[in-house]
This record gives structure tokens, C-alpha cells and sequence, in this order.
């Protein structure tokens, strides 16, 4: 018997990649499904693109971890209803595996409180890619000698959020390792909005558009000299070893980590 593990927005693009990787994985057991909107009802194999499990899509998340016993959830759901979720998954006692973006740094100590009351842990991240997570150390890193820089984000158009969870978490990222960063001026700006977002001082801009993933530009400058680290995730199965290792981890953790980056030796 494996870890028993329910997937909350399971019908979505990323829960039903979800499902399918947990399947495969034999350390694993899919226990549950919840979605909104449509499925309800539907056996949640044959929503993922697989043979039939005989487990329906439920509408219900508390209900659904009272029901199947899971000791671990996994979240791909929407920003608007995320953090409700992870108050359902912590007072039904189950840990969480949470992947929806719409949670920064600052609800973490309320996160960590709900957690520690419950007696359960989570793992939060606003990217599972390892690339992704490599990208922020490297970025780290180059912060320190260039504190000029700005980040350009590009996702699909069905995204309803901006910016990307893991432009914040760079911007934050860079902001602390470079001591401060300051946006060049710009005295005129003839169309509204033009320069970007402006997060920590670093500006960012969000590109949607149809064919794109989750692409991430940082670009740092310097006298004379520029340095431009770019993280693409073609496909949503570059999440998948991520999240995987953190359903894995998250039941021996004691507490709530924010971040791929703080379950990988880097
Ligand atoms: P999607 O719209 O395809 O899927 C979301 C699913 O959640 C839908 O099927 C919907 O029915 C369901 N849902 C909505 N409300 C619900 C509720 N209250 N309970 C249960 N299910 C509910 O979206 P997506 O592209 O799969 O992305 C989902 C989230 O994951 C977004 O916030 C996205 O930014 C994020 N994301 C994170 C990563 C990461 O690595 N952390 C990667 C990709 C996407």
C-alpha cells in the first residue's frame, strides 16, 4: 500500500497530468478526485486519458478526504479558492501538496499556524519545474552583482492570474539577495502601463499568448554588460517530478515549506 494521495482541481490541465503520474508511480495510490465545473460524476481514469479506475469525480474536497482517508492533497486549482482549500485539507487532518499559484510569501506564517494547530505539513510552490527552481538560485546568485534587472514572464492565454507565482518569487528572491533594487526611470511613459508591473523594485512583465507553457526571462544589467538566465517548461509534465517528490516528502515534514527549491540539495 502506498502513500494515499487525492487530487483536488483533478479535471484541470495540471491535475489531470497529475493523475496520471501518480498512477504510475507505484509508491503512490490515487484515493480521491475533486473538481468543479464539469466531470462531476465521470470515473476520473478515463478523464485523465487512462483505462477506468471506477473512482468518480467528486465536487466535494472535505468531504472527498473524509471519504477516502488520503493522507496527502495535491491542489491545481484556482487562485480565488486556494487558500479555503488549504484550510479544508488542514482541518481534515491531510497534508498538502499545493501547486495553485495566488499565495506569496506573506500568508505563509498564517498557513504555518492553521498547520502546526492540525498537526500536518504542506509544501507550497508556485513551480515544480526543476529548472525552474535552478533558475532562482542562479538568479540568486547574479543579484548580487547586478542589482538592475527585470523579468519577463510568458504563459499560455487561458491563465487567469498575473503575474506567474514564480515572477513574484523571483522578484522577492532577487530583491533579498541584491539588498534592494531600483527601477530605471522613465519620465514619460506614452502608453499606460508600458514599463511593467513593479514588484521589490523590479519590474515585470507578463506576456499571454496561445502556444506558450510557462516561460521565465530574467534579465540583469550592468555597466557595459548584460546576463540573461531563461527558464522554459515546454510541457506540463516538467511539473510532474516535482510535485511527486513533494507527496512523497510532504508526510515527513514537519511544517509548511514554501518552495521546490527548500525539498532539493542545492
Ligand atoms: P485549469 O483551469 O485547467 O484547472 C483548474 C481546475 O480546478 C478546473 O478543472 C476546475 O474545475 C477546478 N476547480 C475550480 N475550483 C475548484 C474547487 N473549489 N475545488 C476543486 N476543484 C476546483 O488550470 P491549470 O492550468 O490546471 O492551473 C491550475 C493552477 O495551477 C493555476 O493556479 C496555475 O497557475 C497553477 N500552476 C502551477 C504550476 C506549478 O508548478 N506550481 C504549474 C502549472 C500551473
Amino acid at each position: 500500500m502506498g502513500i494515499r494521495v487525492l487530487v483536488s482541481g483533478a479535471n484541470g490541465r495540471m491535475g489531470r497530468e497529475v493523475v496520471k503520474g501518480i498512477l504510475a508511480d507505484p509508491e503512490l495510490e490515487l484515493v480521491g478526485a475533486v473538481g468543479r465545473q464539469s466531470g462531476i460524476g465521470q470515473d476520473i481514469g478515463v478523464l485523465a486519458g487512462r483505462e477506468p479506475l471506477g473512482l468518480a469525480l467528486e465536487p466535494d474536497l472535505g468531504e472527498a478526504i473524509a471519504r477516502s482517508g488520503a493522507e496527502v492533497v495535491v491542489d491545481f486549482t484556482r487562485p480565488a479558492v486556494v487558500k479555503e482549500n488549504l484550510e479544508t485539507i488542514a482541518k481534515q487532518r491531510a497534508h498538502a501538496v499545493i501547486g495553485t499559484t495566488g499565495i506569496t510569501e506573506a500568508d505563509i506564517p498564517a498557513i504555518a499556524a492553521l498547520y502546526r494547530e492540525h498537526g500536518v505539513s504542506a509544501v507550497i510552490a508556485p513551480n515544480f519545474a526543476v529548472g525552474a527552481v535552478l533558475l532562482l538560485k542562479f538568479a540568486a546568485q547574479a543579484a548580487r552583482f547586478f542589482p538592475q534587472v527585470e523579468i519577463i514572464e510568458t504563459h499560455h492565454d487561458q491563465k487567469l492570474d498575473a503575474p506567474s507565482g514564480t515572477a513574484i518569487k523571483y522578484a522577492e528572491a532577487i530583491a533579498r539577495a541584491a539588498g534592494g533594487c531600483t527601477p530605471a526611470p522613465t519620465k514619460v511613459e506614452k502608453v499606460a502601463g508600458v514599463r511593467g508591473g513593479e514588484l521589490k523594485g523590479i519590474k515585470i512583465h507578463s506576456l499571454r499568448l496561445p502556444g506558450f507553457v510557462a516561460h521565465h526571462t530574467i534579465i540583469f544589467g550592468g555597466l557595459g554588460q548584460s546576463l540573461t538566465l531563461k527558464h522554459d517548461s515546454i510541457s506540463r509534465e516538467s511539473f510532474i517530478p516535482g510535485v511527486i517528490l513533494a507527496v512523497k516528502r510532504v508526510p515527513r515534514l514537519n511544517g509548511v515549506v514554501y518552495g521546490l527549491e527548500n525539498l532539493l540539495e542545492l
